[in-house]
């Protein structure tokens, strides 16, 4: 039976071979951290989630051994028939103290937690209005839920309509979209955004958002995978970094990233809307949580990170290094504070085969970072992501400029 579809996706298949849109992956022989083992050979690691560098700290292994052994490997269970423990509690707790919010729901990762968040919230007669360039998690979790759906164009704010760059589609800015969703009388109305945009490392303007929502009477739902512990002055997140805390009604996040890097995620605000997810969220109802070993460990994240704001000022500091002498060097950055930082190829010719060339001498020379072209990025926005952490040391920061600057000029790129 499996033979006419078998044909089908062998060639497609070779087309994404043909089309160099093949994904292949990267085999890594060792922990995760800011030196790792690929190929037998040690490189330094600059494309890793791993922002606080705890993937492999000691006191996070310690916590989750022990977990295993005071409360087992897996609990059999979802959630509300015999799969919730104390420690759940716990850091449902933690997780909202943290960030400021007034209740908290795990999910067995931030994808899960996307999914289940909308669909329980909105119907026909709401609105939902949301980034262009939303992680995937979060259109996905738009697609289950029946609500109207307005896509302003990314970080477009106003009320008129732009040209999205991606698509050369026209969008329309978000508060145009709030004023077409106040006249079709939506009942609720929910802005959705990325807290970071992870190819760009641009930063969502959640004073403004916040603004508009009080403007307009709507929600916000926030997704700060990629800042929850380190942006903002306490690392809160990027409701910290824009002075909005206690102004977002909703938001979700990954453990999955700085705040450990194993797995889980939770949904974290209001507290009726969490009230209420625990009774309707069917990720939450129908699909396990966090293990014990991953909880212990996130558990002990919490307290690391709320006892002092070392790691999140060691990769602050990391950042600022790498951004100011990669710009010195005379590299094409694109501005900002975020430990992602996009190196642009966009302005050389042959641009997408450039920037694989230059990922790949930069693995020779032992730095491991990875290129991205189109469909990823739009068309001509090539480039090298790096992500900076506090697993890097000084040394290893400067290493990187280094090799990058050498890179470059062998390539013709900088003088
Ligand atoms: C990584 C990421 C997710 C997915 O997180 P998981 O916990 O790995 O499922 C969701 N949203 C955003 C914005 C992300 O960057």
């Amino acid at each position: 039976m499996f033979g006419k579809m078998k044909e089908y996706l062998s060639e497609e298949l070779g087309k994404l071979h043909e089309q160099k849109l093949y994904k292949h992956e990267r085999i890594i022989e060792s922990p995760q951290g800011a030196e790792i083992i690929v190929k037998g050979k040690k490189v330094l690691n600059f494309c890793a989630n791993n922002y606080l560098g705890l993937s492999s700290h000691a006191d996070l292994i310690k916590a989750a051994h022990e977990e295993i052994d005071d409360r087992g490997y897996g609990l059999s269970s979802v959630r509300f028939i015999c799969g919730t423990q104390d420690i759940h509690k716990v850091l449902e707790k933690k997780v909202s103290e943290f960030l400021g919010t007034e209740d908290t729901i795990l999910f067995s990762s931030c994808f899960d937690a996307n999914g289940a968040v909308f669909e329980p919230l909105l119907q026909e007669n709401d609105a939902i209005i949301t980034d262009a360039l939303n992680h995937a998690s979060i259109i996905d979790g738009i697609r289950l839920c029946k609500a109207q759906r307005w896509i302003y164009s990314h970080g477009n704010m106003s009320n008129e309509i732009g040209l999205d760059p991606s698509t050369d589609k026209e969008l329309k800015g978000l508060e145009k979209c709030l004023i077409e969703a106040n006249e079709k009388g939506c009942r609720f109305k929910m802005i959705a955004t990325d807290g970071c945009f992870s190819m760009d490392g641009d930063i969502a303007k959640l004073d403004e958002i916040v603004a508009l929502a009080e403007k307009y009477d709507a929600l916000v739902m926030v997704d700060d995978s990629h800042s929850s512990g380190f942006m903002g002055k306490t690392g809160r997140g990027t409701h910290e970094f824009r002075g909005v805390m206690g102004k977002i009604d909703i938001i979700t996040t990954t453990f999955g990233k700085a705040l450990g890097g194993a797995s889980g995620g939770c949904i974290s605000g209001r507290k009726e809307i969490i009230d209420w997810m625990r009774n309707k969220a069917r990720p939450y109802l129908f699909s396990n949580t966090v293990p014990p070993s991953t909880v212990g460990a996130t558990i002990k994240v919490m307290d690391l990170l709320t006892a002092s704001t070392e790691l999140r000022d060691k990769l602050e500091r990391n950042t600022m290094k790498f951004r100011n002498e990669m710009t010195a060097a005379g590299f094409d950055i694109i501005p900002g504070v975020h430990p992602i930082v996009a190196i642009m190829f966009g302005k050389y010719p042959d641009c997408s085969k450039l920037a694989v060339d230059f990922a790949n001498k930069m693995l020779e020379d032992g730095i491991y970072v990875i290129a991205f072209s189109f469909p990823v990025v739009p068309r001509g926005m090539d480039r090298i992501r790096v992500q900076l952490s506090a697993g890097h040391s000084t040394e290893n920061v400067s290493f990187a400029v280094e090799k990058f600057t050498k890179v470059g000029k062998e390539l013709g790129m900088i003088k």
